[in-house]
């Protein structure tokens, strides 16, 4: 069977690595992006210089209506999907919860959550048994965030990705019986564009000294774990979570 794969976000980062490590792999893949058309055009070439099948398409993930194109999309130039990286996400300018308004909240939360919610509901349309689908793999990428809780940062992006573990394991077992398993990635301080708008660029470097191995991860690495838990390597595991964090 075909593997088509979508990854949100999937122009920069850890959504950028992953997509260029499944299509060396295999995988014909839908490069999402929001802004980054041009990074996002340079994934697509890559990936068909290498002799693989990409496309790129634009889409607000917290959008409902945009989500719903970018699936259709997928549907008319890739074919059914078999596998969909929830990576898409963001956190804004490091803050106490004192000093949060609800904008804020609901910002972060429009596209952690919701976004990964209603992606996983394309996917699991198209994918189910019952809904004549052969199947496939979703991985949500959370953080350890989530258990930290981001005091003094962003305990509103470490809620959200909580949010996120949530619907792993609920998703996971609603569908597990339809052939689709559900699993989690939760990175810890990695090397990607993302800490520059929490208003630090060089946060990984300043962390790393808590970090039982003394260093930053970097997006190949988190990618890693993604292809694992997508494969048919991973076919008895639903409903899991891998750190990629260094030990911490
Ligand atoms: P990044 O380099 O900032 O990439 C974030 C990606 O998300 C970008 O490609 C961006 O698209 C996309 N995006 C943002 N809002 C979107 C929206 N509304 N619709 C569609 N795409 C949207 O950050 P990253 O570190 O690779 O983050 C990837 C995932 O890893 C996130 O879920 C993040 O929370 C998680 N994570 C990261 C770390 C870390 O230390 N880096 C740790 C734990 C978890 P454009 O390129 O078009 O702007």
């Amino acid at each position: 069977m075909k593997k088509v794969l979508v990854v949100t976000g999937g122009a920069r980062g850890i959504g950028a690595a992953t997509a260029l490590a499944a299509a060396a792999e295999g995988y014909a893949v839908c490069v999402n992006y929001l802004n980054h058309r041009d990074e996002a055009a340079g994934v697509v070439a890559a990936i068909k210089g290498g002799g693989g099948e990409a496309i790129a398409v634009q889409a607000n993930v917290a959008v409902e209506s945009d989500v719903v194109h970018l699936f259709e999309r997928v549907d008319a130039s890739l074919g059914r999907i078999t596998a969909l990286v929830n990576n898409a996400g963001v956190l804004e300018k490091q803050a106490r919860i004192e000093d949060m308004d609800a904008e804020r909240i609901h910002r972060v939360f429009s596209v952690n959550v919701t976004g990964s919610f209603m992606c996983s509901r394309e996917a699991v349309r198209r994918m189910s048994t019952k809904h004549g689908g052969g199947g496939g793999a979703i991985v949500n990428i959370s953080s350890i965030a989530s258990r930290l809780g981001a005091p003094g940062e962003y305990v509103d992006y470490a809620a959200s990705k909580a949010a996120v573990d949530t619907l792993t394991m609920g998703l996971a077992k609603e569908v597990a019986a339809e052939n689709i398993r559900v699993n989690a990635v939760c990175p810890g301080v990695i090397y990607t564009d993302i800490h520059a708008s929490g208003g630090e660029p060089r946060r990984v470097d300043r962390v790393k000294s808590n970090v039982p191995m003394q260093r930053g991860g970097y997006p190949e690495e988190v990618a890693k774990a993604v292809l694992w838990l997508l494969s048919e390597d991973a076919s008895y595991t639903t409903g899991a979570f891998i750190d990629v964090s260094g030990g911490r």
